[in-house]
């Protein structure tokens, strides 16, 4: 009797522990069967966590540890095409809030990168966090602007392509910090010898000099670049760094002469005063005083008494760092020395003083070193004399910015000799770090040019990512609906159709004999473009007015969005200063240029003719985009301002990209991916599939119990047309 309870007793043990062995046993296979393998990168991540932990040591992926739905709820989600309510707006905004709130501040839509500016130095661009984004295709991984930088690298590499990445965004939204990291990552992971470490070191240098003088403290950026910027990166067929070329548009050269309340002319100005040496200084004529120049403090007096420092800017240290990138560029001593006079020639000229005469002409009332100036200006009006100087001092800053790009193109230059062993086989990177596009209370010619620039940008986004989407169904033998999208071809071509194109009744205005005149001008407009879907002015088709444009106004219907452009003065004085028969201005502009017969151009042609070109730089390349979004208006870390934020989703045209991405298949992967990481809930796929890849993956998403309408198998991929369907998969996963 007492024999039965103990033998019971010893079979339960027995029985807990062989379940509790088998239990273990399966684990650890279990384990096994993930244990990441340092070179494998077959599992895809669809929820961030901390960077830290989504990426091991040493660069591993680990698998995805933690709820799903715990995670999505937490940090959202990383891709936006993830999204189940994707057509909402207000659920786009809240994903990045969440994700912004967490720290992450990058999201895909698909390919495309969104980042949200942080305004604080988050830790995840170090040397490491640049080793675990290294050879890792995107979606194993947290976003991240390294991933778009290694996966453009890679595609540059195996597909021989020449790539470019596309940073748009508003003033402040971290452009031109994301295409520096862009730059870095490049220059730290790819192979280099002695020779190109010259080329490498110059072209991460160019960027402190082009910012000396192309860079400003706005309102909006206390260092707001006033410039557009491409860069082509040339690799050679090892993936090194031989050389670069860089393209610039539109500087705003009004900044020379007018800054707006709180804002700062061009940096060199103040590093020069601020660092340079005193005897350079004494040599150039210059006082150690930002205060004595006009240019620099004429409107800047702020409530704090005005000084010209900025806190987040230190103009001594910057003029050291640029002092020695000029050398590293490769700057003679003469050439930098002939740069500083120019600035300070510029100084100068902002502090010549117009008087009155004995006779009632004009003088210069002040050194006398200008006053050869004098007798030009004589015959002209005090308003007139000013207006001279402050074009003199523009075109002469803008030419030596020109200069400066020429010249440090010279340095980047591919030298075949030095680097022979990659003769014909170099492919290159493009970077774009230009304007987004731009509402103000009062828009200008400016605001034309940069949202124009929009359009074109808009265009070519709308070919290229629906040519690429539908490639790749073709490729895949998937066939799918065509999504409807609006095509803003209509809008370039109202700006920009021969004779009866906005720019082309520009250039009639300004290039017909006697004073150009806005009302004129607008006359014009109307007369051609009044009917025209997109444009607008204060007149009403049945006589009366339009209360929302003002009568020197005319508003474009842009893709992004509506705007009302003044047209005060500024269209029509865009005559190209060659028109000019100002002797003081030859001065600057070779004769040639100015005597020429051809009939000269308006800046807005000017301007066109670059776009174009640019266009078809950036058709010839594959593109990727990095899409950027300034939290808050106030430059400061944890604020996220939904209404600033939902304005920029939608100039950026964020929701729009969201549906044509959606309008196919929401997610897709390579087989043995898709295999891998969800083989475990079927019997069948359990532990290894040994057959066809595609006969693996249909076995298990027809014992997941995926219904036809829900996915189609390529030639390479499966394709999931809706996020719910993965999102019920993962689950599966966790719940085991
Ligand atoms: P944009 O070129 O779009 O006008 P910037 O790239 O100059 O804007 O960024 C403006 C400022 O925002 C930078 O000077 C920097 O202080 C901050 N910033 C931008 N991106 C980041 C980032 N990824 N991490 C930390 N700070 C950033
Ligand atoms: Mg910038």
């Amino acid at each position: 009797m007492s024999e039965r309870p103990v033998c019971a007793f010893l079979w339960l043990i027995w029985l807990f522990l062989t379940s509790f062995l088998w239990r273990c046993l399966f684990a650890v296979l279990w384990c096994c069967q993930y244990t990441p393998n340092p070179n494998s990168t077959l599992c895809p991540t669809l929820h961030d966590r901390e960077p830290q932990k989504a990426v091991g040591g040493e660069g591993r992926v680990h698998r995805v540890m933690e709820s799903t739905l715990t995670a999505r709820d937490r940090v959202g989600v990383q891709d936006f095409v993830l999204l189940e309510n994707y057509t909402s707006e207000a659920a786009f905004i809240e994903n990045l809030r969440r994700r912004f709130g967490e720290k992450l501040i990058y999201t895909y839509i698909g390919s495309v990168l969104v980042s949200v500016n942080p305004y604080k130095d988050l830790e995840i661009y170090s040397k490491a966090h640049m080793e675990r984004y290294r050879g890792v295709s995107f979606y194993e991984i947290s976003p991240h602007i390294y991933a778009v930088s290694d996966n453009t690298y890679r595609a540059m590499r195996t597909e021989r392509r020449d790539q470019c990445i596309l940073i748009s965004g508003e003033s402040g939204a971290g452009k031109t910090e994301a295409s520096k990291k862009i730059l870095q990552y490049y220059a730290t992971t790819c192979p280099v010898t002695d020779h190109m470490s010259t080329i490498r070191d110059r072209l991460l240098q160019s960027n402190p000099v082009l910012e000396a003088f192309g860079n400003a403290k706005t309102l909006r950026n206390d260092n707001s670049s006033r410039f557009g910027k491409y860069m082509d990166v040339q690799f050679d067929f090892r993936g090194a760094p031989i050389g670069g070329h860089i393209l610039n548009y539109l500087l705003e050269k009004s900044r020379v002469v007018h800054q707006n309340h709180g804002e700062r002319n061009f940096h060199i100005f103040y590093q020069l005063l601020e660092g340079g040496e005193q005897d350079q200084l004494s040599k150039l004529g210059l006082e150690r005083n930002a205060q004595k120049y006009h240019y620099l403090v004429k409107v800047c007096v702020c409530v704090c008494g005005c000084c010209p420092r900025v806190s987040s800017i230190n103009d001594k240290s910057d003029w050291k760092t640029v002092r020695k990138a000029l050398t590293v560029i490769g700057f003679h001593e003469e050439e930098v020395e002939d740069l500083l006079n120019i600035i300070a020639s510029v100084l100068h000229l902002g502090n010549t003083q117009f008087g009155e005469g004995e006779d009632g002409e004009t003088q210069i009332t002040t050194e006398p070193q200008l006053t050869y100036l004098s007798k030009m200006i004589g015959p002209l009006s005090f308003e007139q004399a000013v207006a001279a100087r402050d074009a003199l001092a523009k075109a002469v800053y803008g030419r030596a910015f020109t200069w400066l790009v020429a010249k440090i193109n010279q340095s980047l230059a591919f030298k075949d000799e030095v680097y022979n062993s990659s003769k014909g086989s170099s492919s290159v990177i493009g970077l774009l770090d230009i304007y987004g596009f731009e509402v103000f209370q009062h828009n200008s010619f400016e605001q034309f040019c940069i949202n124009y620039c929009n359009e074109k940008l808009q265009q070519l986004f709308i070919k290229l990512t629906l040519k690429s989407e539908q490639e790749e169904y073709e490729a895949e033998g998937i066939t799918w609906e065509p999504v409807k999208y609006f095509d803003n071809k209509i809008i370039c071509d109202l700006v920009e159709e021969k004779h009866k194109g906005f720019i082309s009744i520009l250039d009639e205005e300004c290039l017909r004999p006697g004073e150009p005149s806005d009302i004129s001008f607008l006359e014009k407009l109307e007369d051609t473009l009044g009917g025209h879907a997109h444009f607008v002015t204060h007149k009403l088709a049945n006589g009366k007015t339009r209360k929302a444009v003002g009568r020197e106004e005319f508003r474009l219907i842009h893709y992004a969005g509506e705007v009302n452009y003044t047209v005060n003065g500024e269209l029509a004085n865009q005559s190209v200063i060659c028109q000019s028969d100002n002797q003081i201005l030859s001065q600057c502009f070779n004769r040639e240029e100015v005597t020429t017969q051809k009939r000269p151009e308006t800046a807005a042609t000017q301007f066109k003719n670059s776009l174009a070109k640019l266009i078809e730089i950036l058709m010839s390349k594959e593109p990727s985009y990095v899409r950027c979004i300034k939290p808050n208006d106030a430059k400061q870390s944890g604020r996220f301002d939904e209404a600033l934020v939902r304005h920029q989703v939608k100039y950026l045209g964020l929701m729009e990209n969201l549906r044509v991405r959606r309008a196919g298949f929401a997610y897709r992967r390579r087989y043995e991916a898709f295999l891998q990481r969800y083989k475990s809930l079927c019997p069948g796929t359990w532990p290894n599939w040994q057959g066809r890849l595609a006969d693996g993956v249909a076995t298990l998403v027809q014992h997941l119990g995926y219904k036809p309408e829900e996915y189609k198998l390529g030639k390479t991929k499966i394709f999931i047309r809706f996020p719910k369907t993965l999102f019920t998969t993962e689950d599966a996963l966790e719940a085991r």
